[in-house]
C-alpha cells in the first residue's frame, strides 16, 4: 500500500469517527434537552391558591399550560364543592335543588360509606356546626345553644343518596364536604394530567399530597412529615415508588386560641364541639386521596384503638401515621417498611 492510500484510510476511519462521534454529541444535546440540567427530565413548577390552601404542582413531561387549565379545573370544582352559594354543594344545602349530578352525588354517597363503616366519625352532615365555628373566617366559640340547635337532627340517618339526588329529612342541615373535597379534587387533577399524557408529577394541596407515574430516572418519591406541632420540620421521611397519597388531618391545621385553651376544626359528631382523641395528627397513605383524606379525618376523629381495629376489618391497603398527645409518632398498616424516622 502507498504511503498515500495508508493516509486516506486513516482519514476515512478518523471522518467515521468523527461522525459517530457528532451523532452521539447530537444525541446526547437532544437527550440533555428532553432530560434537563443533571439527567432529570425537565419539571414545571406552580404554586397558587385554591380550595382555602396553598397549591403546589410538579409535573414531568408538561407544559405551562398544562397547568393553567389544571387551576381552571380547582376552580371549577371549588365551583361545586363549596358549602355556600353559588357552588352546587350551597345550592342543595339552600334546598334550591336536589338533583346535583353524578359527580357530586357519587362523593357524597362514597363519603357516606366511609362514615357508616367507621361509626359516624366522618360526618358530612356537621355543616351548620362547621358555620359556626367558621374555623376559615373568623372563628369563635360558639355559645352552647347556638351550637346544640345546629347539631340538631345530624348524623348520616338524615341523608340519603339516590342516582344523581340527595335528600335530607331535616330542613336545616347542611353538608359540609371540608374533610374529603382536598382528596376528590386531588385524584380528579390526576386524572386530568394523565389525560394529557404527563408521565409523573407531585400534586400537593396544603400539604396533601398526591404523587403519580415514575419520577425521571427511577428514582423513589421522599415525602416529608411535618412535625405534628406545627413547625415546618421534617420528623419522618416516606419513600416510595409510584402513585400514592399522603393525607394528613392535624390540631395545628387550622385553630385558634381562646382563654388559653387551642379550638381545632376536627369536631365530635356527637356534640359539634373539638375531639380529643388522644392525637395530634394522623397521617394516611393509600391508593386514592379522596379515601386518604376521608380516612385522616375519620381515625382522627375515632382515635387510634379504634382506627387500628377498621384498618384491620375494612380498609387492610392502608398505612397511617398517628402522632400522640406528646407528638410521638407510630405506623400502622400496609408499607409501614417505607417509613424512615429522624
Ligand atoms: P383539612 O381540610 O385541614 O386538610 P380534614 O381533611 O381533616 O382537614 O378536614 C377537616 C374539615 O372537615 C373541617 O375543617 C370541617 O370542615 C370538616 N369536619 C370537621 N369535623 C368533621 C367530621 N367529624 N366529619 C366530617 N367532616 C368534618
Ligand atoms: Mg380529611
Amino acid at each position: 500500500m502507498s504511503d498515500f492510500a495508508v493516509l486516506e484510510v486513516i482519514l476515512k476511519r478518523n471522518l467515521s469517527y468523527l461522525g459517530i462521534c457528532a451523532v452521539l454529541l447530537a444525541a446526547m444535546i437532544i437527550g440533555r434537552w428532553r432530560l434537563g440540567v443533571g439527567g432529570i427530565e425537565r419539571s414545571l413548577k406552580r404554586q397558587s391558591w385554591g380550595l382555602n390552601t396553598l397549591l403546589n404542582f410538579t409535573i414531568y413531561g408538561g407544559q405551562e399550560k398544562d397547568l393553567d387549565d389544571a387551576l381552571a379545573l380547582v376552580k371549577r370544582y371549588e365551583g361545586i364543592l363549596d358549602r355556600n352559594p353559588p357552588a352546587l354543594l350551597g345550592q342543595l344545602n339552600l334546598r334550591k335543588t336536589e338533583q346535583i349530578g353524578e359527580e357530586l352525588a357519587s362523593l357524597i354517597s362514597r363519603s357516606r360509606q366511609v362514615g357508616l363503616l367507621t361509626g359516624g366519625a366522618l360526618d358530612i352532615t356537621l355543616g351548620r356546626a362547621v358555620e359556626l365555628w367558621d374555623f376559615g373566617g373568623h372563628p369563635r366559640v360558639p355559645d352552647g345553644d347556638e351550637l346544640a340547635e345546629a347539631m340538631k337532627g345530624t348524623g348520616w340517618a338524615h341523608l340519603s343518596v339516590k342516582g344523581d339526588r340527595v335528600r335530607f329529612d331535616n330542613p336545616f342541615l347542611k353538608v359540609d364536604l371540608g374533610a374529603v373535597a382536598k382528596g376528590f379534587v386531588a385524584d380528579r387533577l390526576k386524572d386530568f394530567f394523565l389525560k394529557r399524557g404527563i408521565r409523573a408529577g407531585i400534586i400537593d394541596l396544603g400539604g396533601n399530597v398526591l404523587t403519580f407515574g415514575t419520577k425521571p430516572g427511577g428514582k423513589p418519591w421522599v415525602i416529608g412529615l411535618r412535625d405534628p406541632f406545627g413547625s415546618s420540620r421534617s420528623v419522618a421521611l416516606w419513600t416510595f415508588r409510584g402513585d400514592a397519597a399522603l393525607v394528613t388531618s392535624g390540631v395545628y391545621e387550622r385553630g385558634f386560641e381562646k382563654d388559653g385553651l387551642w379550638y381545632h376544626h376536627l369536631l365530635d359528631p356527637r356534640t359539634g364541639m373539638p375531639i380529643n382523641s388522644g392525637l395530634r395528627a394522623v397521617t394516611v397513605k393509600s391508593d386514592r386521596a379522596e379515601l386518604a383524606d376521608a380516612l385522616s379525618t375519620a381515625f382522627f376523629v375515632c382515635g387510634r384503638v379504634k382506627a387500628e381495629v377498621l384498618i384491620r376489618e375494612h380498609f387492610p391497603d392502608v398505612t397511617v401515621v398517628f402522632f400522640d398527645e406528646r407528638g410521638r409518632g407510630s405506623a400502622v398498616g400496609r408499607d409501614v417498611s417505607e417509613l424512615s424516622w429522624r
